[in-house]
């Protein structure tokens, strides 16, 4: 018997049906021999020495690249686990894996938790299982030697009751585990790992489960790379606008009174009402007509709209009110601006018609997705809707496009891209079929980014099935990639509706609906700007722009008071520190809560009729009259974000 392989570039050979990855590897060539540390047969990762069983497409995967990279973070997941059992004989373990980040390990001690200041002592047992130098074989189980082995590890006995019949599982000195995914054989090359934090997480990810213990950690086959990972984390964490958001008071979560349901404290709040001031004054301007529209409709409109049947899983269950009407939560306001579209005839010059709202909408996303702000359950879109004749989805898109240039400059956001998203010109039949619409619109949105002379890229069979689109890619402060905005033209949601407006010949036509958002959901715009400013808003949002401390409150609080009056009529937020603590400690918190401008008064102030102002990040402070003080203050703010 023999099997047949595969490789990646086209060429197929025969092997003994004993062939393991690390024969294959040798046979092409003694360096592949040496460098193989684990392959993949369709895909699927394989042990270096386990025999390859059937026929299929080979990689080899080495030390270079992901793969590589996930053989070893999944070795060291198997190891960690394998220290716990070593450390705790008792406990038991749930899924472990390697990911983009590392890897993890869940574990169950019976309510017992393990500290981050024990993993000092996993990481030592660690290195005693590596530096034993025992190999970890790939073992196969019946599932009568599984119940009896792991009869009171529940999640044990259940992975392995999921891995088939026999059980293929891997085991280092006395622990077995049934990890997914291949190992490394020889645990010399894990010698750069860390183990970094815990964290709980349910059982299969659903909230009704038991809660695990998830111990994180990350491995490299340099030290170099640990360490630039240890620098990007530790950025990170100064970043994260979970951490910002309880140190500045911006908002929070209470998993117990709803999970993905934030609470805006003042201080969050201020922040979101200037940002939603800001847009609802920029889209006025740029002819937007606001609304106000519900969050609850009739679910035959999300029947209608189509939500009901493509997106359901995202949505809230509806509520049965009785006498067979349904409430829907809405997951999307486009529905809701139809109706406004709706509620009188139009016609062709009413058109273009911008409806907008700051629309809240809810989704039902997963628990384990949920992260601050950034991603929540309730949301407030910056939403708008475009209701046009064919012939002007070209100017309206540029004005469009415009509109958030403009923004993006005032919040300082200047490292975006573009992405045009076409139908796949080989399978028209999956989108709406309409080939006039598609093929006009898609070279009038083309056109404008050419006008505009924009830099795009072009990705064909990425449309919605529904129409062609604009992305706006912005990057967040960790590197990441994410949609800011979209401009998405919808061919259906009109037809759907059966929208109309009078032309100009008298007769009924059928206008585009374009959906667009600038700067997102409050939520994640306000998490993205608190990792890009690392919590030291611009003057113009900063929730208190001005701290006054008085030297001496007998002496000098009064005096404060009336410059406080002064600001506070000129619409600047300022607060008095007037308690009974010394001065240096009052100004180092006005630091760590990053207020722009910190003012000092005390007697050479009073007798000037100035201020002693200092800016956020200086050392010097300067003296000012009140009057230019307040003058910085406006022209700051007037600047916006822009530097
Ligand atoms: P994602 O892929 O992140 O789930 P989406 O593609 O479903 O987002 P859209 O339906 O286009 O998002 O929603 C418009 C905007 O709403 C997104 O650009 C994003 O700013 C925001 N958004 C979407 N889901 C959430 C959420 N769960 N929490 C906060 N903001 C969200
Ligand atoms: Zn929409």
């Amino acid at each position: 018997m023999s099997i047949s392989l595969k490789f990646p570039d086209g060429n197929v050979k025969s092997f003994d049906d004993d062939a393991t990855v690390l024969t294959v590897a040798q046979s092409i060539s003694p360096t592949l021999g040496k460098k193989a540390i684990a392959g993949k047969l369709d895909g699927q990762f394989v042990d270096l020495n386990a025999p390859l069983s059937h026929d299929g497409a080979i990689e080899i995967v080495t030390k270079d690249g992901d793969d590589g990279l996930a053989v070893l973070r999944n070795t060291a997941a198997f190891v960690l686990a394998a220290a716990l059992a070593d450390l705790n004989p008792k406990m038991r373990f749930g899924e472990a894996h390697a990911d983009e980040d590392g890897f993890y390990v869940d574990t169950d001690q019976d309510g017992a938790q393990i500290s981050v200041d024990e993993l000092t002592a996993v990481k030592d047992k660690m290195k005693a299982i590596i530096a034993a130098s025992d190999p970890i074989k790939s073992v196969s189980l019946s599932q009568a030697d599984a119940a009896a082995k792991f009869g009171d590890d529940p999640y044990r006995s259940q992975l392995a009751q999921e891995a088939g019949d026999p059980i293929a599982a891997h085991q280092l000195g006395d622990f077995v585990g049934f990890q997914e995914g291949a190992l490394l054989p020889d645990l010399k090359p894990l010698k750069h790992f860390a183990l970094l934090s815990v964290a709980g997480a349910y059982w299969e990810g659903k909230s009704s489960n038991p809660m695990l213990q998830r111990i994180y950690g990350t491995a490299y086959y340099k030290e170099a790379d640990l360490e630039a990972d240890a620098q990007r984390r530790q950025e990170a964490k100064e970043r994260d606008h979970r951490v910002i958001g309880r140190d500045l008071d911006l908002f929070f979560v209470d998993p117990k009174v709803g999970a993905g349901l934030p609470y805006w404290m003042p201080n969050g709040a201020t922040i979101r009402r200037t940002i939603e001031r800001y847009v609802i004054d920029r889209e006025v301007a740029a002819g937007y007509e606001h609304v106000y529209t519900p969050v609850l409709a009739n679910l035959d409109v999300y029947k209608t709209s189509g939500h009901w049947q493509h997106y359901r899983e995202d949505m809230f269950p509806p509520m049965d009110m009785g006498e067979g009407e349904m409430l829907e939560l809405r997951p999307m306001n486009c529905p809701s601006h139809i109706q406004i579209y709706k509620h009188h005839i139009r016609s062709y010059r009413d058109l273009p018609m911008r409806i907008a709202e700051l629309g809240m909408m809810h989704r039902y996303e997963k628990s384990g997705a949920l992260s601050g702000l950034q991603r929540v359950r309730e949301m407030t879109l910056n939403d708008g809707h475009t209701f046009v004749a064919l012939e002007q989805v070209q100017d309206e898109f540029k004005k469009i496009l415009q509109l958030i240039m403009s923004v993006y400059a005032d919040f300082n956001i200047t490292d975006y891209t573009f992405r045009l998203s076409y139908r796949d010109p080989a399978n028209t039949e999956k989108y709406f079929d309409d080939d006039e619409m598609w093929n006009r619109s898609q070279s009038m949105l083309k056109g404008a980014m050419d006008d505009l002379g924009l830099e795009y890229y072009e990705a064909e069979g990425e449309a919605a099935f529904y129409g062609p689109k604009l992305d706006i890619q912005t990057k967040t402060a960790l590197g990441n990639d994410e949609t800011m905005s979209t401009i998405q033209l919808d061919f259906m949601l009109p037809k759907q509706f059966e929208l109309s407006y009078v032309g100009a010949d008298g007769e009924e036509h059928r206008p585009v609906m374009i959906h667009r958002g600038i700067v997102g959901t409050m939520e994640r715009f306000i998490a993205y700007l608190t990792e890009i400013y690392k919590g030291a808003f611009p003057t113009w949002l900063a929730p208190t722009q001005v701290v006054m401390i008085p030297v001496n409150n007998d002496a000098h609080l009064d005096y404060v008071n009336d410059v406080k009056a002064k600001l506070l009529a000129e619409g600047i937020r300022v607060k008095v520190d007037d308690r009974n603590e010394k001065m240096g400690y009052k100004i180092r918190e006005a630091q760590t809560q990053k207020v722009p401008y910190t003012v000092v008064v005390g007697d050479d102030e009073l007798a000037s009729a100035s201020v002693s102002v200092r800016r956020y990040g200086e050392q010097d402070s300067m003296s000012q009259s009140v009057n230019m003080f307040i003058s910085a203050i406006a022209a700051d703010v007037a600047n916006y974000s822009r530097t």
